[in-house]
């Protein structure tokens, strides 16, 4: 073998060599772009998908007080129903617009004179008659439960239609409504009048019946949306709870339920 066979051998060695060192760096500079390309897309993914439930969650945190405060309506909203469904009997709405519905049924116990009321009524209302006693004034009772006829007897034979309840519409047929005044006007010719609000047992009356669960029905500023002249002698149960919201708020029933109809067309007007 000469000389210049075994360089052109070893030339063609290197060149071999320097062709496999060459692929070995493409190759590894290949691993190296697929391995940083993967970690690049799985690290980018990774960043994205943390930063997306990063931001879910800040979301959430964000909503979180408004959803807690929607349930929370939501739940006194509910419980709010309920306990109206529950005292229906006591909130029942019964006024120039709205009549005393067909299904409507009560047992009345006697009171007082032989006066009757629902008979859920009567313990409260003999409670309060007897505290105003013990406060030293003299309540008396007019008038309590009326039935239908008597209803219609007192409508038909009251020259002024606004001054009784066209019948079905009065609360008196329901055994909710008292009507009281202080013993010192059983002499008038007429005790139904707005100076009862000036006697010693009907300003008792006023100021203390929502602690027995009743309320002063016809406030002197509502007689457009009641109907109903100031009466400062007609009580009305709805239980202690209603009573003191009604009172505490100044509201009459109707505004109370949210039921102000005075736009509309009395019953029984012509
Ligand atoms: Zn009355």
């Amino acid at each position: 073998m000469n000389k210049a066979n075994k360089a052109a051998r070893r030339k063609k060695k290197n060149k071999r060599l320097r062709g496999l060192i060459i692929l070995d760096i493409v190759l590894a500079l290949l691993v190296l772009l697929g391995f940083l390309a993967g970690s690049y897309i799985k690290g980018g993914y990774a960043d994205s998908e943390s930063a997306a439930t990063e931001a879910a969650d800040e979301i959430i945190r964000g909503i979180e007080p408004a959803v807690k405060t929607a349930s929370a309506i939501e739940a006194t909203i509910e419980e709010e129903e309920r306990r109206m469904q529950k005292d229906a009997w006591s909130l029942l709405l019964v006024n120039p617009w709205n009549k005393i519905p067909e299904s409507f049924e009560v047992e009345t116990a006697a009171t007082e004179k032989g006066y009757e009321v629902d008979e859920r009524v009567r313990e409260p209302l003999e409670a309060m008659l007897a505290d105003c006693r013990e406060a030293g004034y003299s309540p008396v009772i007019i008038s309590a439960f009326r039935t239908r006829e008597t209803q219609q007897y007192l409508y038909d034979r009251t020259a002024n239609k606004n001054d009784t309840a066209y019948p079905g519409t009065s609360e008196h047929e329901c055994g909710l409504a008292i009507d009281i005044i202080d013993a010192s006007s059983s002499g008038w010719a007429d005790p139904l009048i707005k100076e009862q609000e000036d006697l010693p047992a009907q300003k008792w009356l006023m100021e203390n019946c929502h602690e027995y669960g009743f309320i002063l029905r016809y406030p002197h500023d509502k007689e457009d949306i009641t109907g109903i002249i100031y009466e400062p002698w007609h009580y009305r149960y709805v239980g202690k709870e209603h009573a003191a919201k009604i009172m505490e708020s100044g509201k009459c029933l109707e505004e109370y339920l949210g039921r102000i109809d005075k736009d509309k067309e009395r019953i029984g007007s012509n």
